[in-house]
């Protein structure tokens, strides 16, 4: 389980590298754009998607858990989160998750 950075759309803000719990983000001091340095160590907690305004960020289903590699990423809208499916067999997909009903049960 880990993300993937896609270096054409970082614009190096920092957002994610404040909040990953891990500290598992650097900047990379050449181009002063984000990588992971330790993506063995990413449990997933997904805050780093959700900083990213940018939607550089991408969660990576792996086959650690199961996954063929296929990737989300979220944009936050208001009360919503869209959730981008890009399927390893090409399909996608888009999760809308309303944020004020998130834990009703
Ligand atoms: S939040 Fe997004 S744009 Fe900003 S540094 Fe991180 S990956 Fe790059
Ligand atoms: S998903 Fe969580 S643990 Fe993994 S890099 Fe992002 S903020 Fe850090």
């Amino acid at each position: 389980m880990s993300i993937r950075i896609n270096p054409d759309l970082c614009v190096g803000c920092g957002n994610c590298r404040e909040v990953c719990p891990g500290s598992l983000l650097f900047k990379d001091k050449e181009n002063n754009k984000t990588f992971i340095k330790y993506p063995d160590e990413c449990w997933g907690c997904t805050s780093c998607l959700k900083e990213c305004e940018f939607e550089a960020i991408s969660y990576f289903l792996g086959a650690d858990i199961g996954g063929n590699g296929t990737t989300m990423h979220v944009k936050e809208e208001k009360k919503e989160l869209h959730w981008y499916i890009a399927n390893h067999d090409g399909s996608k997909k888009i999760i809308t998750i309303d944020k004020t009903k998130a834990n009703s049960y």
